[in-house]
């Protein structure tokens, strides 16, 4: 039945709102991080994820890092393969 369709005494009565705020009392779930499991803030605005990607400027890239790079690439996709 429609707000509308009822008279203002009944609808007092036996109305009912699904409002978010009469749904949770004006209260709202707690935000727990699912990084760091601190309260308050969500993983997009933890402070330890920021933190965690801040990148670090590389030097130019010469043959010399491009061989390390690919030697460091090929340990770890050799460590981490499945045997
Ligand atoms: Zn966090």
């Amino acid at each position: 039945m429609k707000k509308t369709s009822l008279t203002q005494s009944a609808f007092y009565r036996y109305g009912y709102e699904f409002t978010a705020k009469v749904l949770t009392e004006g209260k709202y779930p707690i935000i727990v991080c699912t990084l760091c499991k601190r309260e308050g803030h969500s993983r997009d605005k933890c402070p330890d994820e920021l933190e965690k990607h801040k990148l670090v400027p590389l030097p130019p890239m010469c043959d010399q890092l491009r061989d390390m790079l690919g030697r460091v690439c090929a340990d770890v996709l050799g460590q981490l393969s499945p045997d």
